[in-house]
């Protein structure tokens, strides 16, 4: 059980505040960020939300006021430095922050990390962080239900709903539990649409998003055992079908939708270095997988960015230290 009184002391103790979350930022992350930011809003506190990245046209929906700032050192340090505290959702590594990363480790402002990734880094003052939410959602509801702090708006709400509708991939995943779909009721009790939730994040994808997509997939590789598959989108792929970093969100699952693969893994080449996404069924451990590349994530879903290696060679690394984690 996570100590909510306690976060809620912290809340209560404090009047500034900055939310924060991961580079790359997925609807868990913008929609965690923003419910805080809303509940710490109706709370009357001065709020700041800033992250590294941009957040993906698909998810500015859940930003309906663009209060989210990017970062900007000459701009943001300060507020950094003099914020009461600095809380950061659905992350467990502070480098993750990518830029902000060393203004925050800097802040004299108290630490809280509110995630579900394994093993936060000691480096938080205060952790509410346990593998066993579906989501850092989850966990901000857990938090508004058990300390009543404030109530759930449907802004609020929409928020919770899209954070653990996508870190559950929609209700399907290992953690969707009775519980799961007892939220859900009570957020369509409070009006969030589902029809339009989905809508927003996965029926609005640009044309040039569905033309790399296809060229993905035509792509997707099997080895000779038929249980791992991955994907490879280069950086002239990318600029060729004029899609961008966010759209390729997603694509990594269609190779674990192959029949009797375990392991999927989507190979994307960016401007600098390769992101690694890694994708496994049942208890193959991909967090472990990642960790042997200088990443992480959860048990099934996890990620790396590798700087130092040709595509080609990072590959062949990557598929032949895969192998030791495919059943025998
Ligand atoms: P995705 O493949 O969707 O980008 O990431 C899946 C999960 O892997 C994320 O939720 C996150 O937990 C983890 N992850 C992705 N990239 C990295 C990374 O570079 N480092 C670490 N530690 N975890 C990552
Ligand atoms: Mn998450």
């Amino acid at each position: 059980m996570l100590n909510f009184s306690e976060l809620k002391k912290i809340i209560e103790n404090h009047s500034t505040f900055l939310v924060t979350t991961h580079v790359n930022p997925d609807a868990d992350a913008i929609g965690s960020q923003m419910a805080l930011y809303n509940i710490l809003k109706k709370l009357n506190k001065q709020v700041y939300a800033i992250n590294h990245s941009p957040t993906p046209y698909y998810l500015e929906f859940l930003d309906e006021n663009s209060a989210i700032e990017k970062y900007d050192a000459g701009k943001h340090n300060t507020i950094i430095e003099q914020c009461g505290v600095i809380i950061i959702a659905d992350l467990n590594y502070v480098n993750r922050t990518v830029r902000m990363e060393k203004a925050i480790r800097n802040s004299s402002a108290v630490k809280v990390c509110i995630d579900h990734h394994q093993d936060p880094e000691d480096f938080f003052d205060y952790k509410f962080s346990s593998t066993e939410y579906s989501a850092t959602g989850e966990i901000i509801y857990d938090f508004l239900k058990e300390t009543g702090i404030t109530d759930i708006d449907i802004s609020t709400a929409e928020k919770i709903y899209a954070a653990i509708m996508t870190d559950t991939g929609s209700f399907r995943f290992e953690r969707t539990s009775p519980k799961i779909h007892r939220i859900m009721a009570e957020l369509l009790e409070i009006g969030v649409n589902p029809t339009l939730v989905y809508d927003r994040i996965y029926d609005r994808s640009r044309f040039c998003k569905i033309k790399l997509l296809g060229e993905s997939l035509s792509g997707i590789k099997l080895n000779d055992e038929k249980n791992l598959s991955w994907m490879v989108i280069t950086k002239e792929m990318l600029s060729r079908t004029c899609a961008d970093e966010a759209d390729v969100d997603g694509f990594v699952n269609f190779c674990l939708s192959i029949e009797n693969v375990k392991i999927g893994i989507l190979f994307f080449e960016l401007k600098e270095g390769i992101k690694i996404s890694f994708r496994s069924k049942g208890n193959i451990m991909v967090n472990k997988l990642a960790g042997e590349f200088g990443g992480g994530g959860h048990i099934n879903a996890s990620g790396a960015r590798v700087t130092n290696k040709k595509l080609d060679a990072c590959i062949a690394e990557v598929l032949e230290k895969a192998k030791k984690y495919l059943p025998k």
